[in-house]
């Protein structure tokens, strides 16, 4: 080198190919190719087929243009992979072209719904556009997608937009590639599309006066009033049947929760994405009525992510709503407008809906972040029908779930299609649900199942909708799907050692199961721990009155003759008597349980409204976890608790929830690390609905890092049972390539 710098040659033209995969058709990917290509000087064409995006590209700033593909893609896309491989100039090409799609082509993916954009937002707004004040505008980067789809390919006529006709206007724009709105499937205007039933003023003066109302949003109706009415939340929880399930709140913006709850920059990030979930944020001061959530230090709180949301906020002032799902006695969500009338009249003051039908049930989803770990609780609106990427390619398997917060999990090729939360089976209605989300998500992925994945319970409505399906079925064990659930997000493959800890399970004994040691390797598990058992009086009612496990660990530290006189309920005696002569008081080894038995001893929520209440209530009362060393001992690889509940017995609340999680913990942690030490194993899964206890599932991460052990946790899957279809999934596969 001679330190000065070569002559540069003049710029090269170079011609590229490049096969783009993943999200990329139906959500603007070819016109932000085309103005790529305007802004490069480029020549050559882009188009969609069966594969998803391809593209010639021909000039002297490919890579230029290389860089831009990754970087700055069209909001609601997302690329999977991206061939690109250098081609023979063509001379004279004079321009570049979006061409037609190949005949071949097949829109593969129906994109998740997105929240309105900033630029329909302003036009909106804006009192000169011709879509001012309209509520249903969209554009190829927003808008309504999933929920309003019923088939593939995803085109305007396998939508319910089809029931309308484009006005010219509309037209124009759909065909101009230099448009927003350029192929917008949903596209529409005041002229042509969708109308709402009531004006928005006349709702906002309803919500205003303390009415509920029933509001059709993106994924179904939900049921609205005013946050700041007590009198109203009140009635909306009477009418809704009195459960204690915490309300959403939805606000106008990001400033406004400044002053109600504790937000940083990851939660802030979260609520402002384009899947709008809502967020469990920690609530500072009391600025809504405590019955909104009520016992719990956490609120949820949601953005508008509808023109419609948005333009009710606007009109209200930003003054805060009360949302939750109309799906009234836990059945599914209302969706249709006759339904609503039907089914919610006796709840809603009024019912507003509008004429452009929702063909797909999607809950809001729900999520939590805590020094940045993300929680997902809820997976549905924003994220289905986004897939999970899987380390192989396999055959298409289908996991049915369990019973409670049920999903269900398609695979095609690398990828496994969660469904959106579908809900408890306890009811005819939502076992129809389960029904057509399975129909739905075959034919939307084009699929015939190999094999249908169960749970081991013989009981369970997935169980015998199985059996009763023309397809090959393989029945998994409860906690080695929840722990194949982690390995199949992580791309692992095993062995670990899994940890599974929520509520109940039926084990391969048929033991109830719920707090577990697994060793997992692909197909294979062995139980190689658990929990202590506690009796459970009652059966299953012990896991809807956590003050049952409450006596059930006093009997079993020898203080059965406290049970009456600490329980006063009239079932106490009873109870007693059930425990002294092991009466329908089965062995579980479920952490629920024992987090119920906390409560129940520490008099929080002795009758529980919903699955998880009291453990929700008890972490939501600690303020500095604390440890005592005397809490715990390991048998034989039983991990036994009974001392930590002997000394929390004589705890207030406070103390009692401070000493349980951290106990937990460092208990977990010992025991965790002696089970490696003897595996020699270093990598740990850890599932189940109780590590959606933050305290419990970051507490015990920490610990197992600083002891040099790698655990994983579910980032885009619920770690409750709404993510156990993953796992099955994932085994099904393994069940049909083992040996290969
Ligand atoms: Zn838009
Ligand atoms: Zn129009
Ligand atoms: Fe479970």
């Amino acid at each position: 080198m001679t330190g000065l710098n070569p002559v540069s040659q003049p710029p090269k033209a170079e011609r590229r190919v490049y096969r783009i995969r993943g999200s990329v058709q139906g959500v603007g990917f070819r016109p932000f190719v085309f103005g790529l290509a305007q802004e490069l000087g480029l020549t050559g064409w882009v188009l969609n087929d069966g594969k998803g995006v391809l593209i010639e590209a021909q000039g002297t700033l490919l890579d230029d243009f290389d860089l831009a593909l990754t970087q700055r893609p069209p909001v609601l896309s997302r690329i999977d992979h991206i061939e690109a491989v250098n081609t023979n100039l063509i001379a004279h090409e004079a321009s570049f072209e979006i061409r037609h799609s190949a005949q071949t082509a097949v829109m593969t993916d129906i994109p998740a719904d997105a929240t309105t954009c900033p630029d329909c937002l302003a036009e909106m707004r804006d009192p000169e556009n011709r879509r001012f004040g309209y509520a249903f505008i969209n554009c190829t980067h927003c808008g309504p997608r999933y929920t309003i789809t019923k088939s593939i390919p995803y085109d305007r006529p396998q939508t319910s937009m089809a029931d309308f006709d484009m006005c010219p206007a509309c037209t124009a724009e759909y065909h101009d590639p230099q448009d927003r709105r350029f192929h917008a499937q949903p596209t529409c205007c005041p002229d042509c599309g969708p109308q709402l039933s009531l004006p928005i003023k006349e709702i906002a003066q309803h919500i205003l006066k303390g009415r509920i109302i029933a509001l059709k949003g993106l994924g179904g109706f939900h049921l609205v009033c005013d946050a700041h009415n007590v009198g109203a939340i009140n009635h909306l929880r009477q009418r809704k049947n009195r459960d204690a399930k915490p309300f959403a709140v939805m606000v106008q913006n990001t400033r406004d929760i400044q002053t109600f709850a504790k937000m940083d920059g990851a939660e802030e990030h979260l609520l402002e994405s384009i899947e709008r979930p809502i967020v469990l944020l920690e609530k500072k001061g009391d600025i809504f009525p405590k019955e909104i959530a009520p016992g719990l230090n956490r609120i949820g709180v949601m953005l508008p992510y509808t023109p419609l949301h948005h333009l009710l906020l606007d009109e209200l002032n930003g003054h805060p709503l009360v949302m939750t799902s109309a799906n009234p006695g836990g059945e599914p969500l209302v969706i249709d407008n006759q339904e609503a009338q039907d089914r919610l009249k006796t709840i809603a003051d009024v019912i507003v809906d509008h004429n452009r039908d929702i063909l797909i049930r999607a809950d809001d989803s729900v999520m939590r972040s805590d020094m940045g770990k993300i929680t997902m609780i809820r997976r549905a609106r924003g994220f289905t029908p986004r897939p999970i990427l899987l380390q192989d390619d396999g055959p298409s398997v289908l996991g049915l779930g369990a019973y409670l917060k049920n999903t269900i999990c398609a695979t095609r090729g690398a990828h496994a299609y969660l469904s959106q939360h579908i809900g408890d089976l306890d009811n005819v209605a939502t076992i129809s649900f389960i029904e057509e989300s399975i129909e739905h998500l075959c034919k939307t992925l084009r699929i015939k199942p190999e094999l249908i994945i169960h749970d081991l319970h013989p009981d369970f409505a997935t169980t015998r909708l199985a059996q009763k399906m023309d397809t090959p079925t393989f029945a998994v064990q409860h906690h080695h799907a929840h722990i194949a659930s982690v390995l199949a997000e992580h791309q692992l493959d095993g062995p670990v050692i899994g940890v599974a800890l929520d509520g109940f399970g039926l084990g391969v004994d048929n033991d109830s199961w719920g707090g577990e040691l697994l060793k997992v390797d692909g197909l294979n598990f062995e139980r190689i721990g658990h929990l202590h058992p506690l009796a459970q009086p009652g059966s299953d009612k012990a896991a809807q009155e956590p003050w049952r496990m409450g006596a059930s660990a006093l009997h079993q530290l020898g203080r059965g003759d406290e049970i009456e006189t600490r329980f006063q309920t009239a079932n106490a005696k009873t109870l007693r008597l059930m425990l002294d002569k092991n009466l329908n008081s089965p062995l579980t080894s479920s952490a629920g349980r024992l987090f119920d038995a906390a409560c129940g001893l520490l008099n929080i929520c002795p009758k529980a409204d919903f699955e998880g209440q009291a453990p929700m209530m008890l972490e939501s009362m600690v303020r500095k976890i604390e440890t005592t060393q005397n809490g715990w001992q390991i048998d034989n690889s039983i991990l036994n608790f009974l001392p930590l509940l002997d000394i929390i017995s004589h705890l207030s609340a406070q103390s009692g929830a401070n000493l349980f999680h951290g106990t937990m913990i460092a208990g977990l942690a010992d025991w965790v690390e002696q089970t490696c030490q003897t595996h020699n194993i270093q990598t740990v899964a850890l599932s189940g609905g109780c590590f959606l206890n933050q305290i419990l599932s970051q507490g015990l991460t920490r610990k197992l890092q600083q002891r040099g052990i790698r655990p994983y946790l579910n980032q885009h899957a619920p770690r409750n049972d709404g993510g156990l279809s993953l796992g099955q999934a994932w085994l099904g596969r393994h069940y049909l390539q083992r040996g290969s």
